[in-house]
C-alpha cells in the first residue's frame, strides 16, 4: 500500500502567525507591511473574531428566551 505523503498547503508565518500558501515565498498577509501595520492588521482579525463571538452570544440569548417563552406558553 501506498501512502500519500503529507501535502501542505500552507506555511505558518513566523512574523503574524497566520497561514499563507506554501507556493509564496513570504507571507502574503504581513511582507509587505511594517511592524506596527502588522500589528495593527493583527488587532482588526482579533476585534472581527470577537464581533463574531457577540454574535454567537446574542443568537444563544435569543434562543434562551425563545425557549422560555415556549415553557412559559404551554405551562
Ligand atoms: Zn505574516
Amino acid at each position: 500500500m501506498l501512502v500519500p505523503p503529507p501535502i501542505s498547503f500552507s506555511n505558518k508565518c513566523k512574523r503574524c502567525g497566520l497561514r499563507y500558501p506554501a507556493k509564496a515565498t513570504e507571507c502574503v498577509h504581513c511582507s509587505n507591511l511594517t511592524d506596527s501595520e502588522t500589528e495593527e492588521m493583527l488587532l482588526h482579525k482579533k476585534s472581527a473574531h470577537k464581533n463574531t463571538a457577540n454574535i454567537g452570544k446574542l443568537f444563544f440569548y435569543i434562543a434562551l428566551l425563545i425557549l422560555i417563552g415556549t415553557v412559559l406558553i404551554s405551562a
